[in-house]
């Protein structure tokens, strides 16, 4: 059986998102659930599969992993989570092999074929045409559809009361950056950490440095509005580093110790080796971005005197499940404004959104594809 659904659609690399009336699987395998999506948020990472900068996941595609929504049809084998039920859509992972068994499901062996390999754990597609031709699929969630099928390990359950136009970037953007430092920084309170780079990856990174407790938290970015916001958001010093030299600049502002922790978001050579450059003795550097952009150091110059660390951070490093609750919660008390930092669009004006992603104009664009939701 299958399913009318209006989806974003890429044809072919560099193509625009296109609109079109496809069809999805909307009988769900075991370990399945169908989800009627309310909003969605656009994440870097679509942008990086539409124009060609992050794997080869088969064209045509629907993009989107930042969904929210409302649980359609559950399969069989499905536990805890019910029709009706509000959800917000993370990664997928096979929660069997050694590392989900050790609770990191984000180093789940899987993680790649399940999250960038365009079709379902069965080798079905989720999505065709109406020729019958597949459509790949993303993360196993594509939200940029009206209706999705997505894996059970994709789903968080939330309280009735969230508001499912808000919270759908949680579950990539905002995860990532703050899973970073809550799950593998792990910032001592009184720490000090800068944080190259003020989009929803950085943003997210910051307001959970200010929840760890880190007291000196110093935001990097070019754009004067942009370190505004930061500022808003937690931020306790700012360094315009198209004005200043930032690692000078932070040293000046650490009593020339320099930051003990730092984050890029940016992926830019010359901006990853500032922020390491940036730490003090024994600093932790965690370059986040999805960026094909090499970073060159001599080990013993940069990191054994210092006895510095570069740590490769993925999806946070959480347990969607658990962590997204975390970030809804922290926001629900004021700790975790996420919500200042997005813009909504309708679903039909993605193109735009896209682009006021990849300009810089919108930290985060979400997308509404049920517009008659209310809380
Ligand atoms: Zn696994
Ligand atoms: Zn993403």
């Amino acid at each position: 059986m299958t399913k009318k659904v209006e989806a974003a659609v890429v044809e072919k690399r560099n193509a625009p998102f296109e609109l079109k009336q496809i069809l999805v699987d909307d009988n769900p395998g075991p370990k399945e659930v169908l989800v009627h999506i309310v909003a969605s948020g656009i994440c870097h990472s679509d942008e990086a599969v539409r124009v060609g900068d992050a794997g080869d996941l088969p064209l045509p595609v629907v993009l989107g992993h930042e969904g929210a929504g409302i649980v359609e049809k559950v399969g069989a084998a499905v536990d805890g989570i019910q029709v009706g039920d509000h959800v917000v859509l993370s990664y997928d992972y096979d929660g069997t092999c050694d590392n989900c068994l050790a609770g990191q499901p984000a180093s789940c062996v899987n993680w790649g074929p399940l999250n960038m390999g365009g079709k379902r754990p069965n080798g079905q597609s989720s999505f065709t045409k109406e020729d019958g031709s597949d459509v790949s699929n993303f993360f196993n969630q594509s939200s940029f559809s009206t209706t999705t099928l997505v894996q059970d390990h994709n789903v968080t359950v939330v309280g009735k009361d969230v508001d499912l136009r808000k919270v759908g970037p949680l579950g990539c953007g905002f995860v990532t950056g703050s899973g970073t430092i809550f799950n593998t920084l792990k910032p001592e309170p009184g720490s000090s950490i800068s944080i190259f780079g003020t989009g929803a990856v950085g943003a997210g990174s910051l307001m959970a440095a200010k929840v760890a407790g880190c007291t000196q938290i110093i935001s990097v970015d070019i754009k004067p509005n942009r370190l505004a916001t930061a500022v808003e958001i937690g931020a306790t010093d700012t360094v315009n580093s198209a004005e200043v030299d930032p690692v000078q600049a932070i040293r000046d502002l650490t009593g020339g110790k320099g930051v003990d922790y730092a984050v890029d978001t940016t992926g830019i050579t010359s901006v990853m080796k500032q922020a390491l450059d940036a730490t003090g003795i024994n600093g932790v550097f965690a370059p986040l971005a999805v960026s094909q952009q090499e970073m060159t150091l001599v080990p013993f110059n940069d990191l054994v005197g210092a006895q510095k660390t570069i740590t490769g951070v993925v999806m946070g490093n959480a347990v969607p499940q658990t962590e997204l609750k975390r970030l809804i919660s922290l926001w629900q008390k004021g700790l975790y404004p996420f919500d200042k930092l997005e813009k909504t669009f309708k679903f039909a004006d993605i193109n735009a959104a896209d682009q006021a992603s990849t300009s810089g104009e919108v930290i985060k664009p979400v997308l509404i594809m049920d517009e008659d939701y209310t809380v």
